[in-house]
C-alpha cells in the first residue's frame, strides 16, 4: 500500500536490518527496540492491523506464529513476549499487522 512504511521494507524502498524473509513474511529489527531483543514480524501482504484479520487472510497468521520460535531460538531467546497493538489508543502507530517479538531481558509484568 502507498505511503505504509512497512510495505516500504518490504520492497526495499526504506532499509531494515532483516533477520528472516520468505515469500510471505519479513522479520526485521525495530528501529526503536524496548528489549535487548526487538523484532518485528509482518506479513508481506498488507494488513492493517490485527482488527483485518478475517477468514480469508488469516493463514499467514499461523505461518507467523511458526516463524517467532525459530527466529527466537536462531536468536537464542527462549523467553520473549509477543505483543500486536490494534488502533491508536492500543498503541498502534504503523498500520500495517506486525507482531512485535521482545526478549533478552527479564520483562516486567504485562501491561
Ligand atoms: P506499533 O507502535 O504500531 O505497535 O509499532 C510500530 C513499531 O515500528 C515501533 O516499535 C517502531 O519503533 C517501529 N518502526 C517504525 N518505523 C520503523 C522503521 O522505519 N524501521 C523499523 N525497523 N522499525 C520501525
Ligand atoms: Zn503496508
Amino acid at each position: 500500500m502507498k505511503d505504509c512504511i512497512f510495505c516500504k521494507i518490504v520492497k526495499g524502498e526504506i532499509p531494515s536490518k532483516k533477520i528472516y524473509e520468505d515469500d510471505k513474511i519479513l522479520v526485521f529489527y525495530d528501529i526503536e527496540p524496548k528489549a535487548p531483543v526487538h523484532f518485528l514480524v509482518i506479513p508481506k501482504e498488507h494488513i492493517s492491523g490485527a482488527g483485518e484479520i478475517n477468514s480469508e487472510n488469516s493463514e499467514i497468521v499461523a505461518r507467523i506464529f511458526e516463524v517467532i520460535p525459530k527466529v527466537a531460538a536462531d536468536l537464542g531467546v527462549g523467553s520473549y513476549r509477543i505483543v500486536t497493538n490494534n488502533g491508536p489508543d492500543a498503541g498502534q502507530t504503523v498500520f500495517h499487522l506486525h507482531f512485535h517479538v521482545m526478549g533478552g531481558k527479564v520483562l516486567g509484568n504485562m501491561a
